[in-house]
């Protein structure tokens, strides 16, 4: 089975436990991922909303040179993938293909130089927001929000020249259109459920989901409990309703998985990690859904979009 994930937290956490990614105790390691034939990951650098300025960009610089050395012990397993050509590489090569990405635009510690840099290094997607504010603007915690701020607006539009893809996972819906105002390219949630089915600011409203569908871009949904089913006693099933939902509004070419492994404490009900994705796509075979819509979310979808950066 192919597999492209758009977000998990697990480099973050092999920084700050100091496990290895190759093995661990964690919701995935590249060993418990060894039976997809091809797997793209996401490895978000998140940065905590106590970290701002230089602080903020010391610790992307550490979790980033954690990863760099997880991808130097693992060379004949994982590669960066920074270009097109090395998607297509990762593939010819059986490698499991990483994708750098950053959840905290504090990350940029408020300098628009630091964006070339970031991109230099090969950061594909920066998430605006986390929770709280930052240089660029209101996270989805902040309620009434100022959605982005004059830097933030200059910072997607650097983003966009640099291809780094915009991410609005976390933002506030304030901040959700700003983004939708200031950018052309297509942007992205790399992590974010239907607000329709679970009634949680953290997840897109069927207006916000139509506005990313229609510029081209990607919902990867989740496997936040507590963003899957208001009692937060979430299971696989959840998930396919998501999905469900998501296709009645038109999805087929933009719904992805992101899955937040080691950004959360808790599965839904049934899931271990990495390993249990085999189980939704199992899952939605037996609901009927053909192989081809079913690669489509697991595998195709996210893959075009990043190949066609
Ligand atoms: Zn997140």
């Amino acid at each position: 089975m192919k597999y492209f994930d758009l977000h998990c937290d697990t480099i973050s956490n092999c920084y700050n436990n100091k496990k290895s990614l190759f093995d661990n105790d964690l919701q995935l390691s590249l060993l418990r991922g060894k039976n997809y034939s091809f797997w793209f990951q996401c490895f978000a650098v998140w940065i905590p909303d106590e970290k701002r300025g230089k602080a903020a960009a010391d610790y992307f610089d550490a979790v980033l040179q954690k990863l760099n050395d997880e991808l130097e012990l693992n060379a004949d397993k994982i590669m960066l993938c920074k270009t097109t050509q090395d998607f297509i590489i990762a593939q010819k090569r059986n490698k499991i293909g990483a994708v750098l990405t950053v959840e905290g635009g504090a990350a940029a510690a408020g300098s628009i130089e630091r964006l070339q840099y970031m991109a230099n290094r090969g950061v594909k997607v920066i998430t605006l927001t986390w929770n709280s504010s930052c240089e660029l603007g209101d996270g989805a915690d902040i309620e009434p929000s100022n959605g982005l701020s004059q830097f933030g607006k200059l910072a997607v539009k650097e983003m966009e020249r640099l291809h780094i893809v915009v991410d609005v996972s976390h933002a506030s819906d304030k901040l959700f259109y700003d983004v939708a105002n200031t950018t052309t390219r297509p942007f992205i949630a790399t992590h974010s459920n239907s607000r329709t089915i679970c009634n949680q600011r953290r997840n897109l409203t069927d207006d916000q989901f139509r506005m990313i569908k229609e510029r081209g871009g990607l919902v990867g949904i989740n496997f936040v409990p507590v963003f899957l089913n208001s009692t937060g006693k979430a299971s696989a099933d959840d998930v396919l309703r998501h999905i469900e939902y998501f296709l009645s509004l038109g999805g087929e070419s933009c719904l992805a998985i992101g899955s937040d492994f080691d950004g959360i404490d808790r599965l839904p009900n049934g899931m271990a990690g990495i390993e249990s994705v085999e189980d939704i796509a199992e899952l939605m075979l037996h609901h009927n859904y053909s192989e081809a819509l079913t690669n489509s979310i697991l595998f195709d979808n996210a893959y075009h979009f990043f190949v066609s950066l």
